[in-house]
């Protein structure tokens, strides 16, 4: 089957490729997947938690919320020394990405997102792409990230726009849309997922799949995470996502947004390597590795380079290069 890339999604559709019984479903969207992609290359990225914890939001699911008593240990900015040594460390091990996650409710125009902005010129000098995830943006803000050569923002929807406000209260639906418009006015690149089992429906989980297919581009990175349920958070006592349930959220993914890469992220140490070449199999095409087996510092576990390599090479995959962020159409010498 060939399908090309559309941008006029409709529930209903998406709905009955949800649906699909499940080898159908696994079998079309490893043909999609072909399609547009080397189904032989997996790109593997790390997670660097730049500040960690004390965050104004109260997402219901987050660790790093000053709401709740979790196990996390509030944190400073990173010197970007530490930054850069933890990202040489990751490049020679074969990552090809980092993403550089910080506890804000939005970004502030102060000396702390000058270093952020050296440490992307930095990492994005050593030949990684790297993404960034700092909570809410102006257009001014990203197109400064831009110029410092950021290669993706990463801003998730979590959730249906009906559903987020059971989440999360400290921000909207449109907030977050907001921000990924803002990211589009560059050239900076758009990851943009959600995770499973906030409690939410299944129409919950295509409403949100309908928002994401039908913004045009589609997000270039397209993170499935898993809810690790977090000692201390409103959701710590939400029942884990069946298997069946994370690869069946893949291979629509896949199906829907067929040039983009889909991320197995958050969640992923609880599967087993057969559970983890399944969701490969359904489209998934990066992982999130680590040497600390850590992804958000203590609040999501992942696992580390060594087991990631040998299940690759299990599986016969291969850790592909990082892609070079699309010529800019204008190239802005300094935005301040
Ligand atoms: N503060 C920024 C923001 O919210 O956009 C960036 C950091 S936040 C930690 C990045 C993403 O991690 C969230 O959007 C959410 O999808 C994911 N995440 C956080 N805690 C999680 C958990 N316990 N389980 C699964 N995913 C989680
Ligand atoms: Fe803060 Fe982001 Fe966690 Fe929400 S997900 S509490 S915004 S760090």
């Amino acid at each position: 089957m060939s399908v090309g890339i559309r941008y006029d999604w409709q529930k209903a559709e998406i709905q009955a490729i949800y649906n699909t019984p499940f080898l159908e479903l696994i079998y079309q969207a490893a043909s999609v997947h072909r399609q547009y992609h080397d189904s032989k290359k997996i790109q593997v990225c790390k997670l660097i938690s730049i500040k960690t914890g004390a965050c104004p939001e109260d997402c219901g699911y987050c660790a790093q919320s000053s709401r709740y008593q979790t196990e996390v240990k509030p944190q400073a900015l990173l010197e970007k020394e530490t930054v850069i040594k933890i990202a040489q460390k990751a490049k020679a091990t074969g990552v090809s990405r980092v993403c550089m996650g910080a506890a804000w409710r939005e970004v502030r125009d102060n000396s702390q997102f000058d270093t952020v902005l050296e440490m992307v010129k930095d990492v994005t000098d050593m030949g990684l792409e790297v993404c960034c995830t700092l909570g809410m943006l102006t257009t001014n803000q990203a197109k400064r990230l831009e110029a410092a050569g950021l290669y993706a923002y990463n801003h998730n929807l979590d959730t249906s726009e009906e559903h987020y406000s059971t989440i999360i209260t400290t921000r909207t639906y449109s907030d977050r849309l907001n921000t990924i418009d803002n990211v589009r006015q560059t050239n900076v690149t758009v990851c943009s997922g959600g995770i499973l089992g906030l409690g939410e429906s299944v129409e919950d989980r295509v409403g949100m799949l309908e928002t994401l297919a039908n913004l045009h581009p589609h997000p270039e990175s397209v993170p499935i995470n898993i809810l690790s349920q977090v000692p201390g958070t409103p959701l710590e006592n939400q029942p884990d996502v069946p298997i069946w349930d994370v690869v069946r959220m893949i291979a629509t993914a896949r199906m829907i947004m067929p040039n983009s890469d889909v991320r197995l992220s958050a969640g992923r140490a609880r599967l087993s390597q057969v559970e983890q070449a399944l969701c490969f199999m359904a489209g998934a095409n990066s992982i999130f590795s680590s040497d600390d087996n850590q992804m958000l510092t203590v609040t999501t576990p992942c696992p580390d380079y060594d087991a990631d390599r040998e299940m690759l090479n299990l599986l016969g995959l291969e850790m592909r290069p990082p892609h070079q962020r699309p010529e800019k159409l204008t190239t802005p010498a300094v935005i301040s």
